[in-house]
């Protein structure tokens, strides 16, 4: 039986409420009559788990400035990033950076009462010749305090929360955007958002792999459903490696404790990043040191001879650990029973980062496959690909991204949005929604969500992540065509229309699917490695054939390839040496 429907109508509507979403909010809500659509409580968001910190060269414990910035970020990105959009970023991260300040977010500060700045992997001066200080952090709750300080903000300029609703889909109306559908997980009734604008702002889709760093939801649905409308999704064989998550966990260790002093050890006690990254050693771009710890595992030196590796803070002062990293020291007590002032932690990469997603200008309009603006449609964050980080993101830049393009995206908007008119709504806006809902929840298939989940995990852990080669990523492949079979037979037991997570659970895993499958045909398809994306039988980067960004279609139930130009402005494409 379908379910009860509820109409309402704004001009602008964001969904997603981490750091993006909110920052989008704050900026539309100045013109706009303005909704947040999201499926978690605002501050639960993911951003609010980012630990290390904030990328701007403020310059304020040592110079720095915003070319070094966008070098660093171009060269970490194995230059695939258009350089366009990173000089842009690298800009106006300084101004958005003290904006945050402004609005209250409690920095650490230097003794003279100046932001303070740490070291974070990848980030030097003088284009390469030495690690600079430029992360701006909050302890290491950055992401918390960022998150905290936008979703106060929002409540006071009176932006519309609609919490625990979750999208199910985006409407088009000859190829512009008229709203969105999302189910209200409390009562299980659809409500339909006829919009101006709709701004999709819903964070990554780490959960495809079975070892990583992101929270349970973040499973990619604003990409989802995007690509399900047929528009393409860019860049999609990039995923990033943390290398540092709890061994077995994938809970995060931030880099900013490497930026602290904190070293790499291999089983014979060696810091084995010295025959790696000469230069930066630990602080090298994550793909440099996720590859190097698969390499040492590899060759035997793991501990002990096993599948991990140590990150070692026993020789810093305990005072700094205390006072800058007091939530990782935590976590380490928690789940291990480990003490940092005095014990090595154990750790092992963790699937961290979506490089790919849907293709956006520097403006947070989407774009389609042709590279036409869609009216009306905006992405930012990290559901987004604009492309600021290339073929691999340094770290503290996404949330830079996040909170110059989540701005950006609601500036536009409240531009255009106040002049457009609402667009009529298709005839049933609800329908695909309604059918895919009562699809899962009428099938008599006897497939388990739950056991779908697992295989597609440890498939994409196995065969689509730090190393790839042809034969395991058609395995791969051959094994997400099966599931997703299976997955037309899943069956929800919950029949309840409140708060029933099973089907919510079960509409993620559908989304996990589609982005792992285009992921994995991306990734066959790209014969180089660059970047996150390592091809053991292609291990150079190979810029005659392969530097241009890929773009993936869902046409006629198969995926389409094209490519699309990668903008270089100031920097040509080097080797890349640290
Ligand atoms: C543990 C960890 C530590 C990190 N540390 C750092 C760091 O120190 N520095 C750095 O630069 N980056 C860091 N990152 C990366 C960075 O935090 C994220 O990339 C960034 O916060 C993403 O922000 P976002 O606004 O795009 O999405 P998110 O903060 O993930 O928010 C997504 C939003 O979308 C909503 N949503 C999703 N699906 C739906 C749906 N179907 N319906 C309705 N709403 C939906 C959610 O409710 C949520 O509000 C870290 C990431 C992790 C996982």
């Amino acid at each position: 039986m379908p379910r009860p429907v509820v109409r309402h109508q704004y001009d602008a509507v964001i969904v997603g409420a981490g750091g993006a979403g909110l920052m989008a909010a704050l900026e539309a809500s100045k013109t706009c009559k303005t909704a947040v659509v999201s499926k978690l409580y605002p501050t639960r968001s993911h951003t609010g788990t980012a630990q290390g910190g904030i990328g701007a060269a403020l310059g304020n414990v040592e110079p720095d400035s915003w070319e070094w910035h966008m070098f660093d970020t171009v060269k970490g990105g194995d230059y695939l990033a258009d350089q366009d959009a990173v000089e842009f970023m690298c800009q106006e991260a300084i101004r958005v950076v003290y904006e945050l300040e402004h609005m209250g977010l409690p920095f650490n500060r230097t003794p003279e009462g100046k932001i303070d700045q740490r070291r974070f992997g990848g980030h030097t001066k003088e284009f390469g010749k030495a690690p600079v200080r430029r992360s701006c952090y909050a302890a290491d709750r950055t992401g918390h305090m960022i998150l905290q300080t936008l979703y106060q903000q929002c409540i006071k300029q009176a932006v519309s929360f609609f919490d625990e609703f979750h999208l199910l889909d985006v409407l088009l109306q000859d190829g512009r955007c008229a709203g969105v559908v999302a189910l209200c997980l409390a009562t299980g009734e659809v409500h339909v958002f006829h919009a101006k604008a709709v701004l999709l702002a819903t964070g990554g889709f780490g959960r495809m792999y079975k070892v990583t760093s992101n929270a349970h939801t973040l499973t990619g649905d604003g990409c989802t459903v995007v690509f399900r409308r047929g528009l393409p999704l860019e860049d999609m064989e990039f995923f990033q490696f943390h290398p540092t998550g709890i061994y077995k966990l994938g809970i995060l260790i931030t880099e900013g404790a490497r930026g602290e002093g904190g070293i790499l050890r291999n089983g014979r006690g060696e810091r084995f990043m010295e025959r790696y990254a000469p230069t930066l050693l630990d602080l090298a771009p994550r793909d440099m040191v996720s590859r190097a710890m698969y390499l040492e595992i590899r060759e035997g030196r793991g501990i002990e001879g096993k599948d991990y590796l140590h990150l070692d803070l026993t020789h810093l002062d305990p005072s700094v650990i205390d006072r800058k990293l007091p939530d990782i020291a935590d976590f380490v007590r928690t789940y291990l029973g480990v003490d940092p002032h005095r014990q090595p932690i154990p750790v092992q990469p963790t699937a961290h980062y979506a490089m790919g997603g849907i293709p956006t200008n520097l403006h947070a309009e989407v774009l389609d496959e042709r590279g036409q603006v869609v009216p009306g449609l905006y992405a930012a964050g990290e559901c987004a690909c604009v492309s600021v980080h290339g073929a691999n993101r340094l770290g503290t830049n996404s949330l830079v991204d996040i909170v110059v393009f989540g701005r950006r995206g609601g500036q536009r908007l409240a531009q255009w949005a106040p002049a457009a008119d609402h667009l009529p709504l298709p005839k049933e806006p609800e329908v695909m929604a309604q059918e895919a809902l009562s699809r899962l929840t009428t099938n008599l298939g006897g497939e388990s969500a739950a056991q779908i989940r697992d295989e597609l995990q440890q498939a994409m852990m196995a065969q689509v992540s730090v190393f790839r080669t042809e034969a395991g990523l058609k395995e791969a492949l051959a094994a997400i065509v099966q599931l997703r079979v299976r997955y037309g037979r899943v069956d929800v037991q919950d029949k309840a229309l409140r708060f029933n997570t099973e089907l919510e659970e079960a509409l993620e895993l559908g989304c996990v699917l589609d982005l792992a499958w285009a992921t994995t045909v991306a990734a066959l398809a790209r014969r180089e490695s660059r970047g996150a994306h390592c091809r053991e039988d292609f291990p150079d980067r190979d810029d005659a054939n392969w530097l241009k960004h890929s773009l993936a279609v869902l046409r006629d139930g198969a995926i389409s390839l094209s490519a699309k130009p990668v903008t270089i402005t100031r920097f040509q494409p080097k080797p890349r040496v640290y």
